[in-house]
């Protein structure tokens, strides 16, 4: 495809096309904020399944594993290549840059663009682990999908953002235009709160740690780890109390179970993790949430505590998941990387600016433009460094194409 200019195109809170040298900027910045610590100098795991690696808490992850630790990487995702009239979606131009990346400093990447949720997708990762990694020591789960066709059914399950039990009425902003309303959802029906657990509860991470188990693909002591988030109280009827909350207990009681497991057959362990809240494509669609994470933002920048993605899985890598490490869990066994968002003066100040927060004194009272400013950069756009008004190549080599280096 020739070169072209590559303006940014929204629809509502989506963003339907993505800058590629943004991205591959961001990739790089990512790298870099985990080299600034202590990287390579820690042992830590050395083979890892990342599902969900291509945004968000996922591709962090992956990140700090590989330039953390040097670990090998296998990534899975869903995401659009490019085409004549289309630019491929932002985790595609990430996971190529991360490719490209990884090679250059000789970290072994491999890629798997498909549906995780398919038996399809599971049994073409396990075999490429199998030929080419041998056994993985970490599995990190980081989906977030509005969908899931289940394997053993066909049936497509629908998640939505719900509370449960009754309506709910509370302040939300649309980030694009900046006003602040009062929204109402209506409860979900039981069907919906089934299948948000379905798609978004831990059923799925089962099935991959049990083929991975059955297919004698994790190592002595391997240990897997899922994400959460709790937040604080005034979101808590459109999330922990609602569907996705319902979903989250349901990943949670997973961990347990699969704890035991995995610590009878092979020593190793499965967690949950709390993590903050953060500006990705997943929490920019929960209704309520994104202007409380602009005044947390807001909060957090003032005190110096700010942390996004990378910052979050640099933690958990080198505190809870580097050799010796003495990372700690909760009474209900969580590992809390949201302790600095949950703090008490974090949370009344949060408290205080949100009863006084409207349309007119947004921009003052909450760091919108922070969140705007994350939510273009999620998919290359706004990125410091690039020049828009110049061409770029929109083509990239198919990923499953990329052979990892030998
Ligand atoms: P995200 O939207 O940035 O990433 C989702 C990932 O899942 C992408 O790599 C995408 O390609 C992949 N994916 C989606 N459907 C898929 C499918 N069918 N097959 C294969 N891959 C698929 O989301 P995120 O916000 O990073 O969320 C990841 C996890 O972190 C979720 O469990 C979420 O609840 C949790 N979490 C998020 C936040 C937050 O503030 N964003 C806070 C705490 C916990």
């Amino acid at each position: 495809m020739p070169e072209q200019v590559v303006k940014q195109r929204s629809r509502g809170f989506i963003c339907i096309n993505a800058h590629p040298e943004g991205c591959a900027r961001n990739v790089e910045r990512q790298i870099e904020v985990v080299k600034s610590r202590r990287a390579g100098q820690t042992a830590g795991p050395r083979s890892a399944l990342v599902i969900g690696s291509s945004t968000g808490y996922g591709l962090a992850s992956r990140v700090a594993l590989a330039w953390g630790f040097g670990a090998k990487t296998a990534g899975v995702f869903f995401e659009r290549p490019p085409d004549d009239r289309k630019t491929a979606s932002a985790g595609y131009y990430n996971t190529a840059a991360f490719d490209r990346f990884a090679r250059q400093d000789s970290l072994y990447a491999a890629h798997l663009n498909g549906d995780a949720f398919s038996d399809e997708i599971k049994h073409q990762t396990t075999g490429l682990i199998r030929r080419e990694m041998g056994k993985v020591d970490l599995v990190i789960y980081s989906l977030a999908s509005p969908r899931r066709t289940h394997p053993k059914t066909g049936e497509t399950l629908n998640s939505v953002l719900k509370p449960i039990g009754a309506s709910y009425s509370g302040k939300t902003v649309d980030f694009g235009n900046g006003n602040v309303t009062e929204v109402t959802v209506e409860p979900a029906t039981r069907d919906e709160i089934a299948a948000t657990v379905a798609v978004m509860g831990g059923e799925d991470w089962r099935m991959w740690i049990d083929l991975l188990l059955d297919d004698n693909l994790l190592a002595e002591g391997a240990r897997t780890l899922a994400y959460s988030y709790i937040g604080p109280e005034l979101t808590w009827p459109i999330y922990r109390d609602g569907t996705i909350g319902a979903a989250k207990n349901n990943l949670a009681e997973t961990a347990r179970a699969l704890n035991k497991t995995l610590q009878s057959k092979i020593g190793g362990n499965a967690w949950v993790s709390v993590n903050k809240g953060v500006v990705t494509q997943a929490s920019a669609a929960i209704p309520v949430v994104p202007l409380y994470i602009s005044l947390l933002f807001r909060v957090m920048k003032g005190k110096n505590m700010h942390e996004g993605c990378i910052e979050q899985m640099r933690r958990l890598a080198f505190d809870h998941l580097a050799a010796g490490a003495t990372g700690r869990r909760d009474e209900n066994d969580l590992i809390r990387l949201d302790d600095l968002e949950m703090r008490d003066d974090v949370q009344s100040a949060v408290r205080q600016l949100w009863p006084q927060v409207t349309t007119e004194n947004l921009g003052e009272l909450s760091d919108i433009a922070g969140f705007r400013r994350d939510f273009n950069q999620l998919f290359g756009f706004d990125v410091e460094g690039i020049d828009y008004d110049a061409p770029v190549e929109t083509d990239v080599p198919p990923l499953s194409a990329l052979a990892p280096p030998a």
